[in-house]
């Protein structure tokens, strides 16, 4: 039995109720098969095992008080999966489907994505079952006080550093680094995602919505090719998607579809500025529903319970959740002239999508090389933060592109060399993964 075969049987055995989990080690594992067949010392020190066991789990309770003074317990995560090339790091996710397989399966992504940063991160994520968008400012406050009362004893500059992801943005980071200073009595680079004035860096919030728009830039370029003209969609109306938008409007593209988990807004006239800066509001400070936007602007179509990718389009942005591209929706995005997809949610493509990509010879980006911009500048935060100073907007985006950039040439160049041109699926899990499985053959087995 080929080992990749025998550990992905261990995995399942091991881990029978994490399907979330399962599916992307089946997917890594998949693509390591050149590189673990070219190079034994892997077999040999069992990098694979030692690769697939987190390093560390911690669950623990979060009790708290909501508004009507009833006590209320969540659950509460933080996994370390690999600290081989730095300390662990990833971001927070607060939303009601969290659980320990979708926890693990983000935090084994961020081996390989934080890998391929070129910068010293380690992988990890963390987070909660708490839903924060019925809660009141007063219950999300006391909610991520109680979080922090816990997590902050497993975390630090030099160990763990959470940021945001699904449900945590600057309100959340702001409470949850609030309650770190007051009980650690030290004003540290803990977190990322901080605001401007405490810590924070420029481009932060930006980040990974840019850097996904970079990347299809990057990967359009290899066919001479650019953004200007295209028709996209996105999905989510979040952190990501608000600067996918905001990018692919800056570089000559039109959008025409936002989304929640409520439905589709479709837009044909194309999202401007203007109506960029209507769903920013709507979303960040009212916190309301998309079909609002069809409410004001009257020619877009709000499609209930419906996904973007009906909607023709030339390049497609994935920005809500994993596994929100089923293989009839990839067929669907094919069919309809789709050249491109660039993932800036996390495995937001079902792996018989990305089958049915890769044979007709889309441009796929997947999440770990796509979106890794946003967890690259947290490492540039840190740095910030080490050095104690602050780097420009234009100096943030300027390394930004360049990681990016770096990125895909690493992407690109693995995927050749082992004979997968243009494949982003083995050149990334590839690149990612040698990096890291070196530290580990180094480091002895611990
Ligand atoms: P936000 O919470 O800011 O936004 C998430 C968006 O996706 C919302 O519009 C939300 O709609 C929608 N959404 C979430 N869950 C579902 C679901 N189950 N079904 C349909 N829609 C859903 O999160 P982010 O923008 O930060 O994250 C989006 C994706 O990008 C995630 O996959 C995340 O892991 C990934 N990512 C984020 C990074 C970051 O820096 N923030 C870095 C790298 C990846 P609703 O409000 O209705 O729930």
């Amino acid at each position: 039995m080929h080992v990749i075969e025998k550990v992905l049987n261990y995995v399942k055995e091991k881990n029978p109720h994490e399907p979330e989990f399962i599916q992307a080690v089946e997917e890594v594992l998949e693509a390591l098969v050149p590189v673990i067949d070219a190079d034994k010392r892997y077999v040999e020190a069992g990098i694979l095992e030692r690769l697939v066991e987190p390093e560390r789990q911690i669950m623990f309770r979060v009790p708290w008080v909501n508004d009507k003074n009833q006590v209320v317990v969540n659950r509460g995560y933080r996994i370390g999966f690999n600290s081989a090339i730095g300390p662990y790091k990833g971001g927070l996710r607060f939303h009601p489907s969290v659980n320990l397989s979708i926890l693990k399966f983000l935090a084994f992504e961020q081996i390989f994505k934080n890998s391929l940063t070129t910068l010293p991160m380690g992988a990890g994520k963390g987070g909660s079952d708490f839903d924060p968008k019925d809660k009141s400012d007063g219950e999300v406050m006391r909610f991520c006080q109680s979080f922090m009362t816990e997590l902050q004893r497993h975390i630090g500059p030099d160990t763990d550093i959470p940021a945001g992801d699904i449900g945590v943005g600057p309100r959340e980071i702001g409470y949850l680094f609030g309650q770190y200073r007051r009980i650690r009595n030290e004003f540290t680079g803990v977190m990322t995602g901080k605001g401007i004035d405490w810590g924070g860096s420029y481009i932060r919030p930006e980040a990974t919505g840019f850097g996904a728009v970079y990347f299809a830039a990057e990967m359009l370029a290899t066919r001479g090719d650019s953004l200007e003209g295209k028709v996209c969609t996105v999905s989510g109306a979040g952190n990501v998607a608000q600067f996918t938008v905001e990018k692919l409007l800056q570089m000559g593209a039109k959008v025409v579809t936002v989304s929640d988990s409520s439905g589709t807004i479709y837009d044909e006239d194309g999202i401007d500025e203007e109506k960029l800066a209507y769903l920013m509001e709507l979303k960040n400070v009212a916190r309301g529903r998309i079909n609002e936007y069809a409410k004001k602007f009257t020619k877009a179509k709000f499609m209930e319970g419906e996904k973007p990718w009906g909607v023709r389009c030339d390049c497609a942005f994935p920005s809500a959740t994993q596994n929100e591209i089923s293989a009839k929706a990839a067929q669907t995005l094919v069919d309809n002239g789709c050249i491109l997809v660039s993932e800036g949610a996390n495995m937001p493509t079902e792996p018989d999508g990305v089958e049915i990509f890769l044979k007709n010879n889309i441009l796929y980006g997947p999440g770990k090389a796509a979106n890794a911009g946003g967890v690259a500048t947290s490492g540039l935060e840190m740095a910030q933060n080490s050095i104690r100073l602050m780097w420009t907007i234009e100096e943030v985006d300027a390394r930004l592109k360049t990681i990016i950039r770096d990125i895909h040439k690493n992407c690109y160049e693995t995927a050749e060399r082992f004979g997968y041109k243009g494949n982003y699926v083995v050149g990334a899990n590839i690149a990612g993964f040698i990096k890291v499985a070196d530290a580990m053959l180094d480091q002895g087995v611990i």
